[in-house]
């Protein structure tokens, strides 16, 4: 079992497409062990995005963060980190492959629909950025 952090960016809230986004985690065996709405501060994505503080999209992005409100969630599964990376394809909807969240619904590198940890360590930072242990349920 391991725990990894998604959300439905901005544009996935705007574009209406939140259930299909959990949906497609729901299909693919994970569950659901926490899940919540938030509007970012500008703050609140940067620190979430900090690895990316010297890279010259970060103004870009934690401006587009901090847009509209995001869906959180906490999915848990086996090899949950690398099969929620994989159905949402790569960064650059470009490139992403077929049926893949990103290749189906992004616009751009930036407005990219979903997020996913990158890694264990990742995941442990990101988790608790936004979840406390009371609002993790598996
Ligand atoms: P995420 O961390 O959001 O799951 P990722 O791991 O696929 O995405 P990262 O390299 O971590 O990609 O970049 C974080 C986010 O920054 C991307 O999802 C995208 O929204 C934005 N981003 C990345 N590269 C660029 C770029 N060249 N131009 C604009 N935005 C970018
Ligand atoms: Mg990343």
């Amino acid at each position: 079992m391991e725990r990894t952090l998604s959300i439905v960016k901005p544009d996935g809230v705007r574009k209406n497409i939140i259930g299909e986004v959990i949906g497609r985690f729901e299909k693919i065996g994970l569950k659901v062990a926490g899940l919540k709405m938030a509007s970012l501060s500008k703050k609140e994505a940067e620190g979430f995005y900090a690895v990316h503080r010297n890279r010259p999209f970060f103004e870009s992005l934690t401006g587009f963060m901090s847009s509209g409100p995001v869906v959180l969630m906490v999915l848990s599964g086996d090899d949950a980190i690398r099969k929620v990376r994989e159905i949402m394809g790569a960064t650059d909807p470009k490139n992403a492959k077929a049926g893949t969240i990103r290749k189906d619904f992004a616009d751009s590198i930036e407005a990219n629909i979903v997020h996913g940890s990158d890694g264990p360590d990742t995941a442990a930072f990101e988790i608790p950025y936004f979840f406390s242990a009371l609002e993790i349920f598996e």
